[in-house]
């Protein structure tokens, strides 16, 4: 997919529609763990752990990208829900 760094969109700080740049976000580590997590250590690490024995499955064919919108007019940032993209590209 491809994008380009600068669109109008809205901007949800000046309230209306403002040229927004565009910067791709790197996926940060979830620093508190999940409930799945708790539990896969609450069983220990002996024996037959049942569901989390499984092999894990493969990647899936895309990733979902996260993209930040800054705004041009007061510098301010918003974020929106990650779409799926094998590939994303910027374009001028
Ligand atoms: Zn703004």
């Amino acid at each position: 997919m491809k994008m380009p760094t600068k669109f109008k969109t809205y901007c949800p700080f000046c309230r209306k529609h403002e040229v927004h740049e565009v910067e791709k976000v790197k996926k940060g580590k979830n620093r508190y763990m999940n409930w799945i997590d708790r539990q896969k250590a609450r069983r220990g690490k002996v024996g037959n752990m049942g569901k989390f024995s499984k092999v894990p499955g493969g990647d899936k064919p895309t990733k979902r990208i996260n993209v930040r919108y800054r705004c041009t007019v007061c510098g301010k940032a918003h974020l929106r829900e990650g779409f799926r993209a094998g590939k994303f590209e910027l374009t001028e």
